[in-house]
């Protein structure tokens, strides 16, 4: 066990950088209830978003197989190197996670299974989980991720709910999501201002839907939760990307069974799919 993460920060002075969304976890317990929800094994390669100074790493590279730590602030890596030396089996990389591809991560893989853990900032978390699930060459089998409870529960959120929208939709298209535990601000420093939750993500192996598009699809969810009080029927009207006359899309509706009066919040992925694959055909 290496430093813990008070004595790392006063060690090596660390000023901690608000706009990075750094609040560290200070509760051990939480961190193996983290680390023991992503079942880690020697058989496993883990990519930990924001390291950190590597309260949460040490415990992940106990546990798996290897593990690549990718950190953006390059102020941190002394200390986060300090916590992990008597660790053969992490690679720390000083690189932003928008602006590498997961690919290019794992080259050292080989046939151990991926996955993803981390306490993620807050400032970019929906960007960060969209860009790992919509990267088509990854092959990531399991996320566990730490964000505002709010995210949480528009990621698992169903049908005609509030928290339904977009965010619901794409990750379900692409994982089974499940709230695993809330966290309180007293367990990180600085304290966040909100409640955190964690949840685990399962990659579908076989989508639940068939899409004639992808693109599509994505695009007539936009256009359906853009204008979240109008109906159905103006939301994907009025959204000039998919330039599509009122009667055409009235048209589109009938064709498939959906009242053009309802609200995008009621419509199903199943039913998005349907709809996505009229636009589509009617397109082409
Ligand atoms: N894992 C540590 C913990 O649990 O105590 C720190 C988590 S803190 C909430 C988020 C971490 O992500 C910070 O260390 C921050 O510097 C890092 N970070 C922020 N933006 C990043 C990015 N775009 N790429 C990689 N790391 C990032």
């Amino acid at each position: 066990m290496g430093l813990n993460t008070k004595e790392l920060i006063r060690k090596y002075g660390i000023k901690l950088t608000k706009s990075l969304g750094q609040n560290f976890l200070t509760d051990y317990n939480i961190v193996s209830r983290i680390v023991d929800t992503a079942e880690i094994t020697k058989d496993d390669m883990v990519i930990e978003i924001g390291p950190g100074i590597g309260s949460m790493t040490v415990e992940l590279a106990s546990r798996a197989g290897r593990v690549a730590a990718v950190e953006i602030d390059k102020n941190l890596i002394p200390a986060l190197e300090e916590n992990l030396r008597e660790f053969s089996n992490v690679e720390i990389i000083n690189r932003d996670i928008m602006k590498v591809s997961v690919k290019d991560i794992t080259y050292s893989k080989q046939n151990m299974k991926l996955k993803v853990v981390a306490n993620l900032p807050y400032y970019i978390t929906t960007p960060i989980i969209m860009k790992l699930l919509e990267e088509e060459d990854n092959d990531i089998e399991l996320m566990v991720f730490m964000v505002q409870k709010e995210v949480a529960q528009r990621m698992v959120a169903k049908p005609g709910g509030k928290d339904y929208g977009a965010l619901s939709v794409a990750v379900q298209y692409y994982a089974q999501p499940e709230k695993v535990f809330d966290v309180p601000p007293h367990c990180f420093i600085p304290q966040p201002e909100v409640d955190s939750t964690v949840v685990k993500l399962k990659r579908n192996v076989i989508p639940p839907v068939i899409l004639k598009d992808k693109d599509m699809f994505f695009k007539v969810v936009k256009a359906a939760f853009g204008q979240r009080r109008k109906t159905l029927l103006n939301a994907l009207s009025n959204y000039t990307a998919l330039n599509k006359t009122k009667e055409e899309v009235r048209e589109i509706l009938n064709a498939v069974n959906i009242d053009e009066n309802v609200r995008g919040e009621t419509l199903s992925i199943e039913q998005f799919a349907i709809l996505s694959n009229e636009f589509f055909e009617k397109d082409i």
